[in-house]
Formats: C-alpha cells, structure tokens, sequence
C-alpha cells in the first residue's frame, strides 16, 4: 500500500495522470443543496470541485465528470465504498439512491498502467508465431543483416546504463521481461501485488544465486522503476536486480512476416559488458519476436494473464527457477535448445556437482 501511495504523490496535476499513476486514491465529498450537487473529488493531495450534478444524475455521468477532472478514463474507475445495498452500483443507478452524506468521502483506485503501456510500448497484437520452423528462416536472415548490427553498435555507445547493482564474477546472466512474464499489466486491482506472477520473489531468490539479474521491458525507464517498486523487487534483501532496460534500448528490424518490430537485442548488453555472450545468457520473453536478434538466447515463456483466475493455478516461475538451476553447469548455452526446456535434464555429473555446492553451502552457513 504504501508503494501505491508513493507512485500517487508523483502526480503533479490531474492532466499528468495518464502518465504518472499506477493506483489512484480519491475522496469525493458530496453537499446535497435542493437536489444539486456539489462534489470535490480529492485526488493524490489535490481537490478538484465537480459542479452541475444533481440527484437525479447516474453514477456513469458521475464517472464522466471525475473523468474530466482527473484523466481517469470510467472504466478503470473503482469508487470502492460507493455502495448500494452492500453492492458496487450499477452505472445506470441514480445517486439519490446512494443516500451520500456530506462530505462522503469515496476512495477511488483505477489502473492507469494499460493507458501508458499503450502509449509507450510497441503493438503487442503481432500474431505469435505458430510454426517455429517459419521464424528460424526468417532469424538467420536478419542476423546477417548488417544495418542491425550497427544499430546495436549504436546503442551499445549511446544508451546510458544506470547501474543499480554491482555485477558479480562468474555469474551467468539473466534478463527478464516484465510485462505478461513476471506481472499481469492489463488486468486491474487494487494493489499491484494482486497482478504479481505467483513465485515471483523466489524465482529471484534462486535465481540471483547463479545469475546476474536484469529487467528489460519495452515501455519507459520511469514506468520499469515503478513497476519494480510496486512488485517489491527494487527493494527486496534476498536478490538484487543489477539494472534495467527500457524501450530505448530495443531495435527495429524488418521482417517480411511481420514488417517493421521492435526487439531486444542481447547483443546491446554482451557489447557492453564483456563478461557475458550468448554462452552465459537466458532471457525469459512471452513474445518470441523480442529474440529474433538472438534465438538461442530466449526461452518463451507462458504468459501470466488474468491474474484473477490464474494465481491459485500458475507455477510457471517455480519450473523456471529450476530449470535455471539445472542448466547452470552448463558450459556453453549454444548447446541448449530452451524451446525443449521442459524436457531437459540435467547430465549426472552435474548433479553431483550441485548436490556437493549444496551441501557445502550447508556446511559452512552451519559453522
Ligand atoms: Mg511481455
């Protein structure tokens, strides 16, 4: 909670909220004079006066005009003790019916995550691709292509990282998708925790053992930070996420399936940090199309979504973490096929080996 109260009191004014807010709170106040109403919505530290609506209003046209004052379109509105008969109104209900008192305050929270996603992020409607066969032509295709590595080239000297957390020797790395991959972005609720992939700090936990962690989204840096604060793991003390990416740091490439997308380039990193190739780097994506640059690096995986129905049932981070765990003795990444990551299984020698770091690890965290 105390994560959405901070993203609210970045707002500045209700015309910035479509960029600024993850969760909004409002109070609405309500004087009730013959049948006129005067309402003040107050929203992030601010009051806005909603003037010419009467009793006789709907709870929609309400909607509309908190609209109007705060950005906040009416379907990602959630007045959450508006009630009728202990139940949400419906939009067609009369606020007469409501009985408000003056001043009435009514919470409101709506998502407006969706709205920004949108603005900021390449189309994700590409239809994914259903035959594995046709995007392997199309990968060997543009990795040859020259003007992509330039582009690369070029954000490897002109895209700034800012380090967040030291990289550690001898650790592969890791580079997560966020959006569908460790959060569901486009259902609402009332807390972003509700939206966070089942595991999602274990998954980190075990992770960052073997892995230097970083987070590549195709939306802007100040929405990847938020995202991070809101899901708890900019601050967690049991892994540390070494920095992230934006969509600044994409490509577009031209395929002639899918035309012009944008993708991310592994190569942007290996450019830039010399300890890590395409021998010692994963990267996790529900969209297949952000590897096209580097195919053997990415491992597709399935989507979180609707959070609601899906958070009792998705274990995803839990296979992944231990796929992670099984292919870290691994020398060479080349050698793997991610797409078969389900079926793979770890060579006895390597078994070994990670039962012996275990039970070192035991043993000197014992003595
Ligand atoms: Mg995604």
């Amino acid at each position: 909670m105390d994560n959405i109260l901070a993203s609210s009191s970045l707002v500045g004014c209700g015309r910035c909220l479509r960029e600024t807010v993850v969760v909004l709170m409002a109070g609405v106040y309500i004087s009730n004079m013959e049948n006129e109403m005067k309402l003040v919505v107050k929203w992030s530290g601010k009051e806005y006066e909603i003037c010419n609506l009467s009793e006789s209003d709907s709870v929609a046209t309400l909607k509309n005009a908190i609209h109007k004052e705060t950005g906040v379109r009416p379907e990602r509105q959630k007045l959450l003790n508006l009630k009728l008969k202990g139940k949400t109104p419906e939009d067609e209900c009369q606020l007469s019916a409501l009985k408000l008192k003056q001043g009435f305050k009514v919470m409101m929270m709506g998502s407006l995550e969706e709205d920004i996603a949108d603005a900021s992020a390449p189309p994700e409607d590409i239809p994914d691709v259903v035959n594995d066969l046709d995007i392997e032509d199309e990968e060997v295709a543009i990795e040859s292509r020259e003007v992509y590595l330039a582009k690369i080239e070029r954000r490897v000297r002109e895209y700034k990282i800012n380090m967040l957390n030291e990289l550690r020797p001898g650790k592969k790395l890791l580079v997560l998708d966020i959006d569908y991959t460790l959060f569901d972005h486009r259902s609402t609720a009332e807390t972003g925790y509700e939206l966070m992939r089942p595991y999602l700090h274990e998954f980190l936990t075990s992770a960052y053992q073997d892995y230097d962690i970083v987070i590549w989204s195709a939306t802007s840096m100040k929405w990847i930070e938020e995202k991070m604060k809101l899901l708890g793991v900019s601050t967690h003390s049991s892994y540390k996420v070494a920095f992230y990416l934006d969509s600044l740091a994409m490509i577009s490439i031209f395929t002639p399936k899918y035309g012009v997308v944008q993708v991310k380039p592994l190569g942007v990193i290996w450019g830039k940090f010399d300890q890590y190739s395409s021998r010692n780097t994963i990267m996790f994506d529900d969209i297949r199309r952000n590897f096209l640059m580097n195919p053997g690096n990415g491992l597709k995986i399935r989507p979180f979504k609707q959070a609601h129905l899906n958070r009792d049932k998705d274990r995803e981070l839990l296979r992944l973490a231990k796929y992670l765990k099984d292919i870290v003795h691994e020398e060479d990444f080349n050698s793997l096929d991610h797409k078969h990551w389900e079926k793979y299984r770890p060579r006895k020698r390597d078994k070994i080996a990670s039962k012996k770091e275990e039970t070192h690890e035991e043993n000197s965290s014992a003595s």
